[in-house]
């Protein structure tokens, strides 16, 4: 290839807040259409927006999940245009002071990402076209849900580093509870600004956004795509014309939608109906407070701390419930690698085959810590321990109870062994006698024999 695409990210996440962003419409996906409207969303003249807080801690809480620098001071401003998905013409957003400025996050290769602000904006609705009825209708459901949309520098050199970026934000937002990142439902859109120039040039070539990209393989073909068109182009002697571009995953191709627009031609001027946001740093230190701890950190600890393989410790990390449970259950049982293990090769199989969810555990993790401990210390054996988690599922019972109930306890009584041996022996002298006579073959019987008694009572390691 001898251009190098250049790639900058926006991308727009819903906010897990209750209600709207400017009015108490419920904020929830899907069901009737026009359900979930108000005088308020539905943009009728007279009404006026009341900001919702909620919404702007969560923008605050996904700076700090981010590394950004929240700010103390942040504004408001319409942005002007009509179309039918937007009844007031104005959508209300940030655009001279943006909440947040900063951030990054580093990608494959140890490569940082540099973020340059997020702002908060409400959310358009959905315009559902009916080609066969020649009809287009407007569903207000999604207006003024609440966004984040966050924009990042134009570092991206290559369609991996693009699709882990995305990956690592999507994990990091659901993290602090800010956004499901839901990409196939559309609670986190990727829309992805490309131009390519020569390699070994440092001067950028003009850019197109690529829009309506749901998931990360989207992402990769559209790219591509969008890749060798620009390259076809300026091979031809054109120039690439800077516009919005719409992907069509059915086709694999992008279409030219509109011309770019510049921010002038949305006339920005600062809202007048909605007040100033001024945090002091200490309800910034109390939101940052209330951060868990993200998945980055947790993936380091895992892998340098605890010594778990990179692949293991990204299972783990991937789910934060997992994670969750993994970081509770070492409280009871502090053996990383062994309840690492038991998670994903036991646990995660029952999740995956669907007879429980993790959200539904009828357990807790220091009763599956403890079953993990009973089985590395001899008191079940492994194989009684998997029947024993699979019991702990369907009836929620302890390890400890299930073990004794269905008599999987391992005692390891010597008096008791030896009694059994000796009755063995006694009872089967002609074997006993053969073995002494050299016959080694008879030992696994006389084994069975005393196993049989003691009911797994006891290891075979004792009992040889
Ligand atoms: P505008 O204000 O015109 O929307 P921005 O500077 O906000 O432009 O950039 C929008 C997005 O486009 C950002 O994600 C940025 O990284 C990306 N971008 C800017 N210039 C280029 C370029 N030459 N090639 C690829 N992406 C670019
Ligand atoms: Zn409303
Ligand atoms: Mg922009």
């Amino acid at each position: 290839m001898r251009y190098q695409p250049v790639i900058g990210l926006e991308i727009h996440a819903e906010l897990l807040t209750n209600s709207k962003v400017f009015c108490t419409c419920q904020n929830e996906f899907g069901g009737s259409e026009n359900t979930r409207v108000c005088p308020r969303c539905s943009g009728l003249p007279g009404t006026l927006p009341l900001l919702n807080q909620g919404a702007v801690r969560l923008a605050a809480k996904a700076g700090f999940a981010l590394d950004c620098t929240v700010n103390n001071y942040s504004a408001f401003d319409r942005k002007n245009y009509f179309y039918p998905d937007l009844p007031k013409a104005y959508q209300i957003t940030q655009f001279d002071h943006p909440i947040c400025t900063g951030g990054y996050i580093t990608v494959t290769g140890g490569k940082d990402i540099r973020i340059n602000h997020i702002h908060i904006e409400e959310d358009a609705g959905k315009l559902v076209h009916d080609d066969y009825e020649g009809i287009s209708m407007a569903d207000y459901n999604r207006c003024g849900v609440p966004l984040i949309e966050i924009v990042t520098e134009p570092d991206f050199r290559s369609i991996e580093e693009v699709q882990d970026f995305v990956e690592k934000l999507a994990l990091r937002l659901k993290y602090a509870g800010v956004c499901d990142a839901k990409m196939e439902q559309g609670s986190m859109r990727v829309d992805v600004n490309i131009s390519i120039m020569p390699v070994g040039s440092t001067e950028f070539g003009t850019r197109a956004e690529l829009k309506n990209l749901n998931s990360l393989k989207a992402i990769g073909r559209a790219i591509e795509y969008e890749i060798n068109r620009q390259a076809e182009i300026l091979d031809n002697g054109g120039t690439v014309i800077q516009e919005t571009r719409r992907y069509n995953d059915n086709h694999g191709d992008t279409k030219a939608l509109r011309s770019k627009e510049d921010a002038h031609d949305y006339r920005y001027f600062p809202e007048p109906d909605i007040l100033q946001v001024n945090f002091t740093d200490e309800m910034l230190d109390e939101i940052k407070a209330k951060l868990p701890e993200m998945p980055h950190k947790r993936l380091a600890r895992y892998t340098v701390e605890y010594g778990l393989s990179e692949v293991d410790a990204k299972i783990l990390v991937n789910q934060k419930r997992v994670s969750d449970f993994f970081d509770e259950s070492l409280k009871v049982y502090n053996n990383p690698k062994s309840v690492a293990n038991f998670i994903i090769v036991e646990l995660l199989r029952r999740v995956n085959l669907g007879e429980v969810s993790m959200d539904s555990l009828p357990f807790e993790a220091d009763a599956f810590a403890k079953l993990v401990e009973m089985a590395d210390t001899d008191k079940v054996s492994k194989n009684d321990a998997k029947k024993i988690l699979r019991e702990m599922i369907s009836s929620g019972k302890s390890p400890e109870e299930i073990a004794k109930e269905k008599g999987m306890l391992i005692v390891n009584d010597m008096a008791k062994v030896a009694e059994v041996i000796d009755s063995v022996l006694k009872a089967n002298e002609t074997a006993a006698q053969q073995y002494r006579n050299g016959e080694t073959k008879v030992f696994g019987f006389l084994m069975g024999q005393c196993s049989k008694q003691l009911k797994g009572a006891c290891t075979p390691k004792i009992i040889k």
